[in-house]
């Protein structure tokens, strides 16, 4: 944990920059002795990408830390994570926006999240393509128990440092695009973008939520 933050705040200062980044500690796999650790030496946002983890997680830890769905997210699933998320990063349909603001309703809760961005356009990723997204936007935002916070993406595996630039600074563009149009019911707060490979880059071309796990918990054995 300790050296990661440096790395942050060195890739921070890098970018010129002097706001804070959100690290959200990608839980996926990792045992909660081990969990427990992490949040003693100052982790404060986990992260799952499926929900029985996550629940389960949730049950056994209780509330000392802020949980985030990160990955894909089944319309009939919300239910077992409405009460205790934090933020959804992976909204990406129009049906998963209603299913989020209904059992948000059901709980008198406003729920956070992100639209996922699909800015590489590789078809195997789910999110929404970065040309349909203010529409998308525009047709979610009315929900009274769902709340947008920003964006988030997952960059692909491409070990091309340029090319993984261009998709974080394309990004980025679009979080400013977005925070342009100053929608009253959406407050832009998180770009959430960058993992243990390429946090880095991602914090120097805007981002201000990374989600690393390999690079704190080391490599997960599935
Ligand atoms: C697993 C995962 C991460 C973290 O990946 P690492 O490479 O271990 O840092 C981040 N975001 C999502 C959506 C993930 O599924």
């Amino acid at each position: 944990m300790y050296s990661l933050n440096q790395k942050i705040s060195a890739a921070t200062t890098k970018a010129g920059r002097s706001d804070s980044i959100h690290l959200v500690a990608v839980t996926k796999t990792i045992d909660i002795d081990r969990i427990r650790e992490a949040i003693s030496a100052g982790a404060t946002d986990i992260g799952e990408n499926k929900v029985q983890e996550l629940s389960d997680k949730m049950k056994t830890l209780g509330n000392p830390v802020n949980y985030h769905m990160i990955g894909h997210l089944q319309t009939n699933k919300v239910k077992y994570i409405a009460e205790n998320v934090h933020l959804i990063h992976s909204l990406d349909t129009i049906s998963l926006a209603e299913e989020i603001d209904k059992r948000g309703r059901k709980i008198d809760k406003i729920i956070n999240a992100l639209v996922q961005v699909n800015i590489s356009g590789e078809d195997t990723k789910f999110g929404i393509s970065p040309e349909s997204t203010i529409e998308f936007l525009e047709s979610v935002i009315g929900f009274r128990n769902l709340r947008i916070k920003g964006l988030m993406t997952i960059a692909p595996f491409v070990g091309d440092d340029y090319i993984l630039r261009k998709i974080f600074s394309g990004m980025y563009e679009l979080g400013e695009k977005v925070k342009a149009i100053n929608y009253s019911e959406l407050e832009f707060e998180y770009l959430s973008m960058g993992m243990t490979n390429d946090f880095e880059i991602a914090i120097e071309e805007g981002s201000n939520m990374v989600r690393v796990g390999t690079g704190i918990f080391g490599k997960r054995d599935y």
